[in-house]
């Protein structure tokens, strides 16, 4: 039987704040691996997500694709630092202060929509053969295709039995 990972600890004795400035950026948001608006269905997807208040699509600097949700860890400290430091989740542990959005001057994103209009913005201008395709599968609303805007439409009522 394979013996479990040993997972990067801390020694007892090491005050936290000392090798990780405890801005506590990492831990206001959860951000979640997905497919990407790299094909039709990504692109319908990475939509959903973000017609929603809040909610962004991104792309890391190594071409990852996540969603981001905002949100604070109940854990998180006022001073930054971590109220459950010592049985902190794996996640936390592996998170690479190196390049972090509190050490970097970067963008911790290459890319980020925050909306539909940016989406549809990076398709039109970035990948034209893939923004074609989304067009001929209706899933761009004319705000998206750069048509100019167009007014809501009333939904259909249901049909009466
Ligand atoms: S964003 Fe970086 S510097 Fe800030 S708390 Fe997280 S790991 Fe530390
Ligand atoms: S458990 Fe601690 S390190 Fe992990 S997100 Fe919450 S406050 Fe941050």
């Amino acid at each position: 039987m394979p013996k479990p990972a040993t997972l990067p600890t801390l020694p007892p004795s090491l005050d936290p704040a000392t090798v990780c400035p405890p801005c506590g950026k990492c831990c206001r948001y959860v951000a979640v691996g997905i497919d990407g608006p790299v094909s039709v269905s990504g692109v319908s997807t990475a939509l959903w997500l973000v017609y929603h208040r809040n909610v962004t699509v991104y792309q890391s600097h190594d071409g990852d694709w996540f969603v981001l949700f905002p949100a604070d860890c109940d854990n998180l400290l006022p001073n930054g630092l971590c109220g459950v430091y010592e049985n902190r989740p794996f996640l936390c542990r592996e998170y690479d202060v190196d390049g972090c959005e509190g050490t970097s001057a970067e963008p911790p994103e290459k890319v980020r929509f925050d909306d539909g209009a940016a989406l549809g913005a990076w398709l039109r201008e970035k990948r034209p053969a893939l923004f074609a395709r989304c067009l001929a599968a209706g899933i761009l609303p004319k705000e998206l295709t750069g048509a100019g805007p167009v007014k809501a439409r009333r939904r259909r009522p249901p049909a009466r039995s």
